[in-house]
C-alpha cells in the first residue's frame, strides 16, 4: 500500500487532476494505493472569508460563494466527458446547497462558532475528492470516495482537533480491509465520536495522509505539491534554494515547525512512529527525485539541512526579581499558556533565572498576556514581577541540521554573518539536541535575515552585492559600463554575482531586486525612473533592506553625504570619490568611520586621492602593518599636473585648461583644481588616514590664480577672463623651462603640518618626470626612511576612477 496526498495546487483546475490521473495510474499499476486531496487551491481560504462576511451580517458572502460555485462546476465541465458530469454537477450542487444553507444561519445569527467555522471548512475537500473520484472512474480507475469525518475521529477542539488515532487506526484498518478498491478521501476533516465534523489545523491534509499510511503500515507516504521538494529555504522567499535529497524525519519536523510549509508539522509524527518513508514530490514535474524523508540523516556537504521562518510572532517576557530561586514560576507559566491552548515556539530563560521569554504565535498575543497575568496576579501587585512585556512584528527563523552537533562553530558563523548585515538579533534558543539554533528578528529583517544565512551555509562559494548607485554620470556612467563587462567574469572565476539594484541621477531614480539588467540601465532608468529625491532613494534602499548592500557615491554633492550615516547604521556599506565626507569636518569623518566598524559595515574612498591609485590602501597598509609615516610628499591633482605639461611654447595656457574640462580631467569648475583646494583636501584627507587629527583650516595652500579669475562669478566668465593672464603664466613657464626646471603643484603632510604650492623642480627630483596627468606619492615612513615608498599613475580620468571605485567594491565582497 502507498499513500499519494495531493496538495491543494496539485487539484487546482482540471489541467492539474488529469496530471494527478496520470501519477496515480502509474502508482495504482504497481499495487494498492490510497489518494488523499486537499481542497482546490484557494478554496479554504474562500470558505472562511465567506463564513466571517456572512456572520458579519455582510451579504456580499453570496458572491464569494458564487465564485466557489463556479471554479467547481468549471472543472466539472473541462475535466469530465459530458455523460459523467449531470451526476457531479449535482452532487456539486446539492453540497453548496447545504453549505448555502449554513451561511444562512450565520448571516442571521451575525455570530459564528469555532465549531460552525470547522464545518463550513470541510466543503473543500469535500467538493474536491467528489470530483477527483468521479474523474478517476472515467479513466479506468477503480475509485471509491471515502468521507474523512467517518474515518478520523477528533476530540472537539475546533480549528485544530487531536486525533484519537486509538479509534481512528481501529476504523481505518476496518474501511480498508473490506475493499481493494482505490480508495480517495479529502484530508483536513475529522469528527469527534458526537459526529461533529472538525478540522485538522491549516495545511493539515498532509496529516490525513500520515494517519491512513501510519495506520495502513503503507510502504509510502507521497506528498505530492507544487515544488520539486522540501528545500534549504522557502523559495518563494530565498533565491537559488536547492532541493534536498533526503532528511531525517527530525529534521523535516523542524524545518515544518519553524515554517517550512511544504509539510504540516503533525504528519511527521505517524510515519516516524511506523517508520514509513515519506516522499515529497512535484506533481508539476514528476520526473525530478523529489525529496526523501527516512530515519536518517544523510550528509549534504552542510552542516544545516536548511533555514525556515514564520513571520508571525510575539514575544512575551516575564522579568522579576521574584522569579529567582523560586521554583515553580516556569510550570506556571507554561500551564496558563497551556490552559489557552496557546502553542509556545521558543522559550528561553536567563542563567540569572530572572527573566523568562516566550515566542508564541502573534495572534495569541492578547489571549497570553491575560492568562499569565491571572496566573500572577499577586506577584505582579506585590512587584514581584515586572509588568508583562509583549512584543509584536517578529519572526523567528531556524536552521535546521542533526550535523550540527559535530560540527564547531556553526553559531559562530550565523551569528556573524548577521551582524555583519546589520540584523539584530532579538532572542536565541538552540535546542538541547541541537539540531536547530532558532532566533527571533524584526518582521523587517527576516527576508534579508533568511538569505543572509542561506548565503553563508549554502552558497558560501556565491556571494551577492547589492549596489545602490547615485550619480550616473562620467564617472558613474563607466562604472556601469566596467560592471557590465566583468559581470559574467565574477560571477565563474569568483561565484560573486554583481547586482545593481538602484541606480538614480538628479532626475530619476529606479530600483530592481533582482538586479537591474546593465545593458539597458539608461533607458529603463530614463522610461520607468521614477522622480528622484534622496529622501525617496533612501527610503527604498532601507525599505529593500538587502544584505551586502553597498551605496556608491558618483556625485560630488554635500546633501548624498546626508545619507551616509543611517546607512552605515544600517549595515550599508559606502564607496565613494566624493570628497565631500572625507575632508568636511573631522567629527563627520571620524564618526562615519567610527559608525561603520561598529556596524561591520565598510566605508571605502579609495578614490578621494589619487583616482584608481592605491595610495589610500598603502598608506593604510603602512600604518596597520605597525610603520609610522614621518612625511608624505606628492603630486595629488592629475588637473595641475597635466596643465604644466602640456603648457608648452605656443600653445597657450588658457586653451591647455579648457582642454582639461572637456577631458574631464578637471572639476566641471577648473578653479577648484587651480586654487590648491583639491589638493588641499587630498592632503588632509592622507594626513586623517595617517592618524592625524586636522581640519581644512589647516592647510596651508598656495594659490598661483589671479585674482580677477578667482573672482569670476561663473564658469564662462572664468574663461573668459582667463585668456588675459595667458602671458603671465607664459612668461613664467619660460623662465623656468630656460633653467631646465619644471613647475610642480606638490602638497606636504610631516611633523603634523600641511601645506600645499607651486614648486620649481629640477631633473633630480623626483616629481620631475611626472608625466600626463600623473599623481605621484611619496611615503617616507620608519621603514622607508632612506627611500620612500612611491605610488605613481594616473590621477584622473573617467575610466581610472571608475575603476578605482569598482576594485573598493570588490573589496568589500572579499572581506
Ligand atoms: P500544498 O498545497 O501542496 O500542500 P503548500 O502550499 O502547503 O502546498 O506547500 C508548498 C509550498 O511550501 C511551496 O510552494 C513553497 O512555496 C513553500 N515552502 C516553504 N518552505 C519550503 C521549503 N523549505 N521547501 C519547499 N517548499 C517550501
Ligand atoms: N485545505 C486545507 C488548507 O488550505 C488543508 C490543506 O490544504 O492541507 O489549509
Ligand atoms: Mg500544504
Amino acid at each position: 500500500m502507498k499513500v499519494l496526498k495531493f496538495g491543494g495546487t496539485s487539484v487546482k483546475s482540471a489541467e492539474m487532476m488529469k496530471q494527478v490521473g496520470e501519477i496515480v495510474k502509474n502508482a495504482r499499476a504497481e499495487g494498492q494505493v490510497a489518494v488523499v486531496v486537499s481542497a482546490m487551491s484557494g478554496i479554504t481560504d474562500q470558505l472562511i472569508n465567506v463564513s466571517t462576511l456572512a456572520s458579519q451580517g455582510n451579504d456580499t458572502y453570496q458572491q464569494t460563494l458564487k465564485e466557489i460555485e463556479k471554479k467547481h462546476l468549471q472543472c466539472i465541465q473541462e475535466l469530465l466527458p459530458p455523460q459523467h458530469q449531470t451526476r457531479t454537477v449535482a452532487t456539486i450542487k446539492m453540497t453548496l446547497n447545504e453549505l448555502e444553507d449554513v451561511l444562512q444561519g450565520l448571516f442571521l445569527l451575525k455570530e459564528i462558532s469555532p465549531k460552525s467555522r470547522d464545518f463550513v471548512m470541510s466543503f473543500g475537500e469535500r467538493m474536491s475528492s467528489a470530483i477527483i473520484t468521479e474523474y478517476f472512474k472515467t479513466i479506468g480507475l477503480d475509485a471509491l470516495l471515502a468521507d474523512g469525518r467517518e474515518l478520523i475521529v477528533t476530540d472537539d477542539n475546533f480549528g485544530n482537533a487531536v486525533v484519537d488515532f486509538e479509534e481512528t487506526d481501529k476504523r481505518i484498518r476496518k474501511y480498508f480491509s473490506r475493499t481493494d478498491k482505490l480508495i480517495v478521501m479529502g484530508g483536513f476533516i475529522g469528527a469527534t465520536v458526537n459526529n461533529e465534523t472538525t478540522t485538522l489545523g491549516r495545511g493539515g491534509s498532509d496529516y490525513t495522509g500520515s494517519i491512513i499510511a501510519a495506520a495502513l503500515q503503507a510502504k509510502m507516504l507521497e506528498i505530492w505539491t507544487d515544488v520539486d521538494g522540501m528545500m534549504t529555504a522557502d523559495p518563494r522567499k530565498v533565491r537559488r534554494t536547492m532541493v534536498l535529497k533526503q532528511l531525517s524525519y527530525i529534521e523535516a519536523l523542524e524545518l515544518s515547525h519553524f515554517g517550512a510549509k511544504v509539510l504540516y508539522p503533525p504528519s511527521v509524527q505517524p510515519v516516524l512512529a511506523k517508520n514509513i518513508p515519506l516522499k515529497i514530490k512535484n506533481t508539476f514535474n514528476p520526473a525530478a527525485e523529489g525529496t526523501l524523508v527516512a530515519r536518517e540523516s544523510v550528509d549534504n556537504g552542510s552542516p544545516i539541512k536548511g533555514i525556515s521562518s514564520i513571520d508571525t510572532v510575539a514575544l512575551i517576557s516575564l522579568n522579576g526579581s521574584g522569579m529567582v530561586g523560586v521554583s515553580g514560576f516556569a510550570k506556571r507559566l507554561f500551564s496558563a499558556l497551556a490552559s489557552g491552548r496557546i502553542n509556545v515556539i521558543l522559550i528561553t530563560q536567563a542563567s540569572s533565572e530572572h527573566s523568562i521569554t516566550v515566542a508564541i504565535n502573534a495572534s495569541d498575543a492578547a489571549k497570553a498576556k491575560t492568562l499569565i497575568e491571572s496566573e500572577f496576579v499577586q506577584e505582579l501587585k506585590s512587584n514581584a514581577l515586572e509588568p508583562v512585556v509583549v512584543e509584536q512584528d517578529l519572526s523567528i527563523l531556524a536552521i535546521v541540521g542533526e550535523n550540527m552537533r559535530n560540527t564547531p562553530n556553526v553559531s559562530g558563523k550565523l551569528f556573524s554573518s548577521l551582524g555583519r548585515n546589520g540584523v539584530n538579533v532579538r532572542a536565541i534558543a538552540q535546542g538541547s539536541s541541537e539540531n536547530n539554533i532558532s532566533f527571533v528578528t524584526q518582521n523587517a529583517d527576516s527576508r534579508k535575515a533568511l538569505n543572509i544565512v542561506h548565503e553563508a551555509f549554502f552558497l558560501s562559494d556565491t556571494r551577492v552585492l547589492n549596489i545602490f548607485l547615485v550619480g550616473v554620470g562620467t564617472v558613474g556612467g563607466t562604472l556601469l559600463r566596467q560592471m557590465r563587462e566583468q559581470q559574467e567574469y565574477f560571477l565563474h572565476e569568483y561565484n560573486l554575482e554583481l547586482r545593481v539594484t538602484g541606480v538614480a541621477n538628479s532626475r530619476k531614480m529606479w530600483f530592481d531586486e533582482n538586479g537591474i539588467h546593465l545593458p539597458d540601465w539608461k533607458n529603463v532608468l530614463d522610461n520607468n525612473g521614477e522622480a528622484m529625491s534622496l529622501g525617496g532613494f533612501a527610503g527604498k534602499m532601507h525599505e529593500m533592506n538587502l544584505r551586502n548592500s553597498i551605496l556608491v557615491d558618483c556625485t560630488a554633492s554635500e546633501d548624498v553625504v546626508d545619507l551616509y550615516e543611517e546607512s552605515l547604521q544600517r549595515g550599508i556599506s559606502i564607496v565613494t570619490p566624493n570628497k565631500v565626507a572625507c575632508s568636511g569636518r573631522y567629527e563627520l569623518y571620524k564618526r562615519l568611520k567610527q559608525t561603520a566598524t561598529q556596524r561591520g559595515a565598510k566605508f571605502l574612498f579609495e578614490t578621494n586621492v589619487g583616482a584608481g591609485l592605491p595610495v589610500i590602501k598603502t598608506l593604510n597598509d603602512l600604518t596597520q602593518s605597525g610603520d609610522k609615516i614621518l612625511k608624505i610628499e606628492a603630486i595629488l591633482s592629475g588637473t595641475l599636473n597635466f596643465l604644466f605639461n602640456e603648457h608648452k611654447a605656443g600653445v597657450s595656457f588658457s586653451s591647455v585648461v579648457k582642454q582639461a574640462k572637456d577631458l574631464g580631467y578637471s572639476e566641471p569648475d577648473p578653479r577648484i583644481d587651480m586654487n590648491g583646494l583639491d589638493v588641499a583636501r587630498k592632503i588632509l584627507i592622507l594626513s586623517r588616514e595617517a592618524g592625524a587629527k586636522k581640519e581644512a583650516k589647516d592647510v596651508v595652500s598656495e594659490n598661483f590664480l589671479p585674482e580677477e579669475c578667482q573672482k569670476a562669478t561663473s564658469i564662462e566668465e572664468f574663461f573668459t577672463v582667463l585668456p588675459k593672464y595667458d602671458d603671465h603664466f607664459e612668461k613664467i613657464r619660460s623662465d623656468v623651462e630656460k633653467a631646465g626646471n619644471r613647475q610642480r603643484y606638490v602638497a606636504v603632510y610631516e611633523n603634523g603640518n600641511l601645506s600645499t604650492g607651486l614648486r620649481v623642480v629640477g631633473p633630480d627630483s623626483p616629481f620631475y618626470q611626472v608625466e600626463g596627468n600623473d599623481n605621484l606619492v611619496l611615503f617616507w615612513t620608519e621603514r622607508y626612511r632612506v627611500r620612500p615608498l612611491i605610488v605613481k599613475g594616473a590621477g584622473a580620468g573617467a575610466e581610472v576612477t571608475a575603476a578605482g571605485i569598482f576594485a573598493d567594491i570588490i573589496r568589500i565582497a572579499n572581506f
